[in-house]
């Protein structure tokens, strides 16, 4: 059994109370931790409790906490110079755009635009497509999150709190269903695959009846919905959606912002799926915790003139030597470490999933896995009361969750990860679904 901790403690409810009286009340807290420091996957708060982190800072401590090859780069980087802005130049921008050629998934030559966060990669992303193309439409899917700025949030279809007092919106975005098996909205005919059913309704009735092709400028997607609900796509969605965009000269966008920098085993999410997209947007893992993003795209798509899109803090100094060092790690063992306690993972929680009725279904790839909690086995119905109680009875013995979706646990957690770390929070994990599936048939009897 794990201890049960008396939560918050009296230093973290204090931090609370005057986080209260001068933060924006806006930001989405999901339970009162309040940290103090970390070390790999573990992280202790104020109050001296210690954690295991399966969430990561929302999958972006992708190297563990202040691993200290990421410490040391920031840190020599800081004694040289913080900050030159990019009106200028330096040599660990350039080494950056260097190694971020060598792993997007092009097989040409890709350059990069670097941004401070996952929803300003988002907005590039669309400026750089309506740019490129001289068109002015999108496609983007429901249950999409791509950030909080004007454009990005536009696309962002996963609650309407995102959108609620914000109106009007960007013009030109047009919603189309994803490609979600486990809870299909569309019929699929004729033995194709849910995924190509999706692909022929974005053809038909989005391109057919309200956005004419050549006025589309781009699709864009996350090869995993991540605040959507760890949803993977079929295996026939991404080749039949490429092909759609070939045939129209419509550009592939893929939102790596969570997916991506080798949580799922390779450098991108859309690797897993065998096509080529031709903008890739990140941000999260890819400098351990220090804000960077990036929007990828080939080479030849960057036709934008000098002061068409910038930045005072693209290419930051101190973002660039984090993300050296991030990239370095990953390479040299994270990611495939990723892969493979990420497939124990994923053994594991089936297995723990026969033995627990609430959870309907556990999907994932490397370690981005969700665990889709229900009400009923056959109906698929949500069950949102069950997850956040897994997820508080979990905090209060020592493992931080995040959920997603409507009723979605996702494990996010460092890509160092060992073994003994995600045998230990699996037993926390156990011991709060028990409880909480006891919890449900106390008060139904
Ligand atoms: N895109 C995806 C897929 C995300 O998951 C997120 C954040 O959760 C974003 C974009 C926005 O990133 P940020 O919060 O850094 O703006």
């Amino acid at each position: 059994m794990a201890t049960v901790l008396n939560l918050p403690g009296p230093r973290a409810r204090s931090i609370i109370e005057r986080d209260r009286d001068v933060i924006s009340a806006s930001y989405p807290r999901a339970y009162p931790f309040v940290m103090d420091h970390g070390k790999g996957s573990q992280v202790w708060d104020v109050d001296g409790n210690r954690f295991l982190d399966f969430a990561a800072g929302i999958a972006v401590a992708s190297t563990g906490h202040s691993h200290p090859a990421v410490v040391k780069a920031i840190q020599e980087q800081a004694e040289k110079f913080i900050h030159i802005s990019s009106d200028f130049y330096h040599e660990g921008w350039v080494r950056l755009g260097e190694r971020l050629d060598e792993i997007a998934p092009f097989s040409e030559p890709a350059a990069s635009f670097m941004t401070n966060s996952g929803t300003e990669s988002v907005e590039a992303a669309i400026k750089l497509a309506r740019y490129t193309t001289g068109r002015s439409q999108f496609i983007g899917f429901f249950g999409g999150f791509h950030g909080r700025t004007m454009g990005a949030v536009t696309f962002t279809a996963s609650k309407n709190h995102y959108h609620k007092g914000f109106f009007p919106l960007m013009n030109g975005v047009t919603h189309a269903p994803y490609p979600d098996s486990y809870r299909p909205i569309l019929a699929s005919l004729n033995g194709e695959s849910y995924g190509e059913t999706v692909v022929h309704y974005i053809e038909k009735e989005i391109l057919g009846k309200i956005v004419p092709p050549e006025e589309v400028a781009g699709i864009l997607v996350e090869p995993i919905q991540g605040e959507g609900g760890y949803i993977i796509p079929e295996a026939g969605f991404f080749p039949a959606l490429r092909e759609l965009c070939d045939q129209h000269g419509i550009l592939l966008m893929v939102d790596e912002v969570q997916s991506g920098m080798g949580r799922t085993g390779k450098w991108w999410a859309i690797e897993n799926f065998g096509v080529e997209p031709d903008i890739v947007c990140a941000a999260k893992g890819i400098a351990s915790g220090v804000p960077l993003g990036a929007m990828i795209a080939r080479k030849r798509l960057m036709s934008w003139p000098k002061g068409a899109h910038g930045n005072t803090y693209g290419g930051n100094p101190l973002a660039c030597a984090a993300t050296l060092a991030t990239i370095d790690l990953l390479e040299s063992g994270y990611m495939e470490n990723a892969s493979r306690v990420g497939a124990v993972a994923l053994q594991k929680l089936e297995t723990l999933a026969q033995r627990h009725p609430s959870i309907g279904q556990v999907r994932g790839m490397g370690l981005m896995i969700g665990i889709d909690f229900v009400k009923d086995q056959q109906t698929r119905e949500p069950d949102e009361d069950m997850r956040d109680m897994v997820v508080d009875l979990a905090f209060e013995r020592g493992l931080l969750l995040l959920g997603c979706g409507k009723s979605v646990i996702r494990f996010s957690p460092p890509l160092s990860l060992t073994l003994d770390e995600l045998e230990e929070g699996m037993e926390i994990f156990e011991e709060a679904v028990e409880i909480a599936e006891e919890n449900v048939r106390t008060l139904a009897a």
